[in-house]
C-alpha cells in the first residue's frame, strides 16, 4: 500500500475512535444534565461498555502497523500529515503500553479517590483521605514510567493535557509572575476603593437566561451548532458542530452566572471553529488545555470585562433589568465586574490572584512529584504557601488542601494549564490590538467578528498543528511570557482601585 492509502486508512481509524469518545462525552453531558436520579447505575454500565470498545478501537493492532509503515517513510509525508501521525502516535502508546491490570486498578483507584476526597472535605479530615491520596501519587508514577518518562514523570502529567509542555518551563514562567503578582495584589488589597458587595440582588434567572444568551450569541457562539442548559457545575464539552455548555444561576449573583457562560462561550467558540472535516485527527482537535482555557479567558477578562464591551450591554443589562440595577451607577457596575479580593478559595478568586492560586498548587505537584514533600506534610505547606502567596492562612484543610477535586482522581499537572491560558489570553490580546487598534471601539457597537475571525484563522483553525509554546511564538511573533499579563492586569485595575499598581 502506498504512503497515502495507509494514511487515509489510519485518519479514518482515528476519527471513529473519537467519534465513540464524542459519544461517551455526550452522555456524560446527559448525566449532569438531564439524568433521572435512579438511573446512575445504569448509565455507568452504558459508560463502561463504550469506554471498552472505544479503548479496542485505541489500541487496535492495525494503528499500530500503519504507523510504524507510515514513521518509516516521514519524507512522504505532509508537514500536516506528519503533525497527524505525531499525535496518533501518542494517542496509541497510551492506549497500549499500560497493562490491563494496571488500567483496571487505576480506574478502581480514581473512583475510591474521589469518595474518600469528599468524604474527607465534609469533614475536614485530611488524615483520612493522605494514604488514598498517596496512592494516587504512585499510580500517577508508576503510569509514566510504563510510558516511558522515568524520573520526569511530572513532565508526563503535564504532558498529557498540554503537549510539549514541560515542569521547567512552567516554573520559569511562574517564577517571573508571582514576582509581579505578589505585590500587586497586596497594592489592590490595601486600596481604599472597596466594590460594594452584593449590590447586585433578586435577578429574575428567566432575565439572566435571556441576558446571557444575547451576550454570547453576540459575541459568537453559533446556536445552530450548540446549546446550553443548567448543571450543578459548569463545564463545555462536544465539538464541532454539537458544543454543549452549562451554566448555573443564582439570583444574587447575576454576574457570576454571566462571567460564567461567557467563559465556557470562549471553549465552545473553540470547538466549533476546528475544521469539521478533520475532527479526531490532529489536524481537528484543539492544542491542549493552555490553549483552551487562553479562548475562555480572552473572552471573558479581556473582552467581558473591558469598557468597550459594557458600553454596548449595560443598556441592555439595565432594560432587563431596571429596578434591581436603579441604584446603582455605571461606575459602580464596571467596579463589581473586576472586582478583586483575595480569598482562600481558588473557584471564588478574581482573575488576579487567580493565577496565584495556580502557582501555589504548581509549587505543591512538582515538590510531591521530586520527592522534596510528603503528601502527609501538604496541609502545612499549603497553608505556609498560601501566606506567602495570598496574604491569607486557611484556618481549615477544608479551605485550604482539601478545597479541589483534581487530586483526588489522579488529575495531577492539570493546574498550570489555566494560569497558562491566563498569559496566552494577555498575549493574544496585545496582539489583537497591535493590529486592531479601534478593537474596544468595536466592542462599544456591539461588534465582535474581527477578533473571532482572527483567532478562527490563528488558533482555531489550526487544531492540534503546534504546541502552545509554538502556537504563541507563531502568532504573537514572540515566546510566550508573563509580562503581557501583568500589563494588562496593572492597566485594568491601576485605573479602578488607584495609582498605576507599579509593581
Ligand atoms: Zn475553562
Amino acid at each position: 500500500m502506498s504512503s497515502e492509502t495507509i494514511y487515509v486508512e489510519l485518519t479514518d481509524w482515528i476519527k471513529r475512535v473519537h467519534a465513540l469518545g464524542t459519544v461517551g462525552e455526550l452522555l456524560g453531558w446527559d448525566e449532569q444534565v438531564n439524568l433521572p436520579p435512579g438511573a446512575a447505575e445504569q448509565r455507568a454500565g452504558q459508560q463502561a461498555a463504550l469506554a471498552g470498545a472505544q479503548h479496542a478501537a485505541a489500541s487496535d493492532p492495525r494503528l499500530g502497523e500503519w504507523l510504524t509503515a507510515l514513521e518509516k517513510n516521514v519524507a512522504a509525508l505532509s508537514d500536516d500529515q506528519r503533525a497527524v501521525v505525531k499525535n496518533a502516535r501518542r494517542d496509541y502508546d497510551r492506549a497500549t503500553k499500560l497493562p490491563a491490570e494496571f488500567v483496571r486498578d487505576k480506574a478502581v483507584q480514581s473512583s475510591r479517590g474521589y469518595h474518600a476526597w469528599a468524604k474527607a472535605r465534609a469533614a475536614d479530615d485530611f488524615a483520612g483521605y493522605a494514604p488514598v491520596l498517596a496512592q494516587n501519587l504512585d499510580f500517577a508514577k508508576r503510569e509514566a514510567v510504563y510510558l516511558g518518562w522515568q524520573g520526569r514523570e511530572y513532565d508526563y502529567m503535564i504532558d498529557q493535557f498540554d503537549p510539549g509542555m514541560t515542569a521547567a518551563v512552567i516554573g520559569r514562567l511562574f517564577a517571573e509572575l508571582k514576582g509581579e503578582l505578589v505585590p500587586l495584589v497586596r497594592q489592590i488589597a490595601a486600596s481604599p476603593v472597596k466594590p460594594q458587595a452584593g449590590a447586585l440582588k433578586g435577578f429574575p434567572v428567566e432575565g439572566q437566561l435571556a441576558f446571557l444568551r444575547e451576550v454570547t450569541e453576540r459575541i459568537g457562539f453559533d446556536y445552530a451548532r450548540g446549546r446550553i442548559d443548567v448543571s450543578l457545575h459548569p463545564f463545555c464539552t462536544g465539538t464541532g458542530s454539537d458544543v454543549r455548555m452549562t451554566t448555573r444561576f443564582s439570583v444574587d449573583e447575576p454576574l457570576r452566572s454571566l462571567f460564567g457562560a461567557i467563559h465556557e462561550t470562549g471553549h465552545g467558540m473553540y470547538e466549533q471553529g476546528l475544521p469539521a472535516s478533520q475532527l479526531g485527527t490532529a489536524l481537528g482537535i484543539n492544542a491542549g488545555m493552555a490553549v483552551h482555557e487562553s479562548q475562555s479567558r480572552l473572552w471573558e477578562n479581556q473582552v467581558g470585562r473591558s469598557r468597550g464591551f459594557w458600553r454596548f450591554f449595560e443598556p441592555r443589562f439595565r432594560a432587563l433589568f431596571p429596578t434591581q440595577t436603579a441604584a446603582i451607577s455605571s461606575d459602580e457596575l464596571y467596579l463589581a465586574i473586576n472586582t478583586v479580593a483575595p480569598t482562600l478559595i481558588r473557584v471564588e478568586s478574581d482573575e488576579v490572584t487567580y493565577n496565584l492560586h495556580i502557582i501555589l498548587r504548581f509549587e505543591l505537584e512538582k515538590k510531591l512529584f521530586t520527592g522534596e514533600l510528603a503528601v502527609k506534610d501538604l496541609p502545612a505547606a499549603w497553608r505556609a504557601a498560601a501566606q506567602e502567596l495570598l496574604g491569607l492562612t486557611p484556618p481549615n484543610d477544608r479551605e485550604g488542601v482539601l478545597q479541589d477535586v483534581h487530586w483526588s482522581g489522579g488529575a495531577f499537572g492539570y493546574f498550570p494549564s489555566y494560569c497558562l491560558g491566563n498569559m496566552l489570553a494577555a498575549q493574544l490580546w496585545y496582539r489583537a490590538l497591535a493590529l486592531r487598534p479601534a478593537l474596544e471601539e468595536e466592542f462599544a457597537r456591539g461588534d465582535f467578528t474581527w477578533l473571532l475571525g482572527w483567532l478562527r484563522e490563528n488558533i482555531h483553525t489550526q487544531g492540534r498543528r503546534f504546541d502552545a509554546l509554538t502556537l504563541a511564538r507563531r502568532v504573537t511573533g514572540e515566546e510566550l511570557s508573563p509580562r503581557h499579563l501583568v500589563r494588562y492586569l496593572r492597566e485594568r485595575y491601576g485605573p479602578l482601585y488607584g495609582g498605576k499598581l507599579e509593581g
